[in-house]
């Protein structure tokens, strides 16, 4: 999945789980990867006819047009030729013409997603799918699943910024989960969150992108401008039970941005965000107040509604 995998599992089945958990990984990138060609949606993508896939498939593709449905399209399955156009993350990135953005935009449409039974349909021509925003997620649930099933009562997953902890610490605490600092590589958090039996999955704008004069560009894409979205984040942060919808949670209220975001997690059961803004203040769903631990002295910690709520 072009990223990084790394798992902790405590138990007596844990090699066994371990050893099961990154074949299935492998199994659904091979379903689902855009640049494999013997994958599923490469199929999809490359096809003039309908083409029949994997339950698995089906599953990821109605998870995700259920979030373009909610998100009036922001979040959109369909952005593959954005994608690809903008390049990002590959050594071709640069900031395309004015004509070429606004082609690929007209690509961009979810509605044209034909799905009967399992069998797929693109009804426009050099549509393309990409389910880079929710597959990870996905994954991430499915190893869940395995290590439950194998008994496991203490595991930590981290599949390329969608972490998952199952149970407690081998030594009874809760996972200490740390925040990425937005500004920074890999590894530098911002934030603790204490958690048992939770996900936290992170969408922002440094996971990948490139700078030209002196601009960053990033990798996730409104498809109502064709640029990388702009809603005054660096980062928001799902907490939840599974990852699938978190996945897609993420992305979407990077886009959308604080207030619509906000607007929009309240209305969730057992779903709370942390929102990271581009003037480094944080902001908590209600049900996140009183325990997020900062540990950034840049950061300012913002309490209390959101001002005109
Ligand atoms: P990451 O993959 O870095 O963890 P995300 O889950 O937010 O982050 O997914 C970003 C990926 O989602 C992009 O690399 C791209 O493949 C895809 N994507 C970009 N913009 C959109 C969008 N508006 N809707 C759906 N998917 C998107
Ligand atoms: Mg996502």
């Amino acid at each position: 999945m072009d990223t990084l995998v790394q798992m902790k599992v405590t138990g007596k089945n844990a090699e066994k789980v371990l050893d099961i958990s990154f074949d299935r990984i492998e199994e659904l990138e091979n379903l689902m990867s855009k640049t494999l060609k013997k994958s599923e949606i490469y199929k999809i993508n490359h096809s003039s006819e309908s083409v029949e896939v994997s339950d698995d498939t089906i599953k990821v593709l109605n998870k995700s047009i259920h979030y373009a449905e909610l998100t009036s399209g922001r979040f959109d399955p369909s952005i593959g030729p954005l994608v690809d156009l903008w390049g990002i993350g590959t050594e071709n990135a640069e900031v395309p013409e004015e004509e070429e953005i606004v082609e690929a935009k007209n690509l961009v449409n979810y509605k044209n997603i034909e799905i009967d039974n399992n069998r797929v349909f693109l009804k426009q021509e050099d549509m393309q799918i990409d389910l880079g925003a929710i597959a990870k997620g996905y994954a991430a649930d499915e190893v869940k699943r395995i290590a439950e099933k194998n008994s496991i009562e203490s595991a930590f997953v981290n599949l390329g910024g969608n972490v998952l902890v199952i149970g407690h610490k081998a030594d009874g605490s809760k996972w200490r989960i740390g925040i990425q600092d937005p500004r920074q590589n890999r590894g530098n958090i911002m934030a603790v969150i204490n958690a048992a039996d939770k996900t936290i999955v992170t969408s922002g704008n440094y996971e990948r992108y490139f700078e030209e004069d002196g601009k960053i560009y990033h990798h996730i894409l409104d498809p109502d401008t064709g640029y990388p979205a702009d809603s005054g984040l660096l980062s928001v942060s799902i907490i939840s039970e599974n990852s699938f919808d978190a996945d897609a949670l993420s992305t979407s209220i990077f886009i959308l941005g604080l207030e619509k975001g906000m607007e929009f997690i309240k209305d969730q059961k057992n779903i709370e965000a942390l929102f990271i803004t581009n003037d480094l203040e944080v902001y908590l769903s209600p049900g996140l107040r009183g325990k997020v631990e900062i540990t950034g002295e840049d950061f300012k910690l913002i309490e209390g509604e959101l001002s005109g709520n």
